[in-house]
């Protein structure tokens, strides 16, 4: 729905980990202000025809929960996309391919005996559940961005996403692959993000683009030269399909 001034009342808040995951998507953006609180850059404006409000987070959990609870509650913005990088946990699965996170598990979360393995209390459940229609919107973008890029082969594949507070190894992965035989890859923010997203009734999207199989490396790599250009391309398509 528009308001007055032409752009859509559903403010939509878009968070990455890294500075080399935001960068070229913030080249975008209209009219942007930015915003600082806890040391964070908050950049609002309207991209692509809608109000945003896109953020550098910082790795980590900690680093999400607090980042997408400041975009709920004071940025006021009605649904959010984590866009960024993640390391491969399927076989299935290429550098470049693009998954999109049906669920999220914290796959270093451990309360037991107190609470089953994984299980987040206050949600009652391991595996966090992502919103349907943002992902499916997300889904379609992502689509659309590889289809439209030259030679560009990958995959954009939907499934279960881990994530913990450490840079997973190819041995950690392989442990990985054992306790959750349909996971497709791990990073180290979207369970957070979709805790704090479902705790406030917000509707979310998980988006990452593999970057590696446990090697630092390659990881460096793939963010150095696609990261961005991955991130900028999926959301502009989400963007300009709900403007
Ligand atoms: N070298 C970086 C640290 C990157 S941590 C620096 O010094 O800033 C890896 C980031 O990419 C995290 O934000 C995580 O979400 C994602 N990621 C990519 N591959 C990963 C892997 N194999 N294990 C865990 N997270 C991974």
């Amino acid at each position: 729905m528009a308001n007055p001034a032409g752009q859509s009342a559903a403010r939509v808040g878009i968070i990455a980990a890294m500075d080399r995951e935001l960068d070229a998507l913030l080249a975008d953006f209209d009219a942007a202000r930015i915003e600082l609180v806890i040391s964070r850059a908050f950049h609002c404006g309207v991209l692509h025809g809608r109000e945003a409000v896109a953020v550098v987070a910082g790795i980590g959990k900690t680093a999400v929960a607090t980042t997408t609870t400041l975009l709920v509650q004071h940025f006021g913005v009605q649904s959010v996309v984590l866009i960024g990088a993640a390391g491969r946990v399927s076989e299935e699965l290429s550098i470049g391919d693009v998954v999109v996170a049906t669920h999220l598990v914290h796959h270093d979360l451990d309360a037991s005996p107190l609470f089953p393995r994984y299980h987040v209390p206050t949600l009652g459940t391991a595996r966090l559940a992502a919103d349907e229609s943002v992902s499916s919107l997300a889904y379609s973008a992502a689509q659309r961005f590889i289809a439209a890029e030259p030679g560009n082969t990958s995959k954009v594949v939907k499934g279960l996403v881990l994530s913990g507070d450490q840079f997973m190894d190819a041995t950690q992965i392989r442990d990985l692959r054992r306790r959750f035989p349909d996971a497709l890859a791990v990073e180290m923010e979207g369970a957070a993000v979709a805790q704090v997203c479902l705790e406030s009734g917000t509707p979310y999207a998980v988006v990452r683009s593999i970057s590696d199989d446990g090697n630092a490396d390659t990881f460096e790599r793939f963010l150095q030269s696609e990261c961005g250009r991955y991130a900028r391309g999926i959301i502009s398509k989400l963007m300009a399909a709900t403007a």
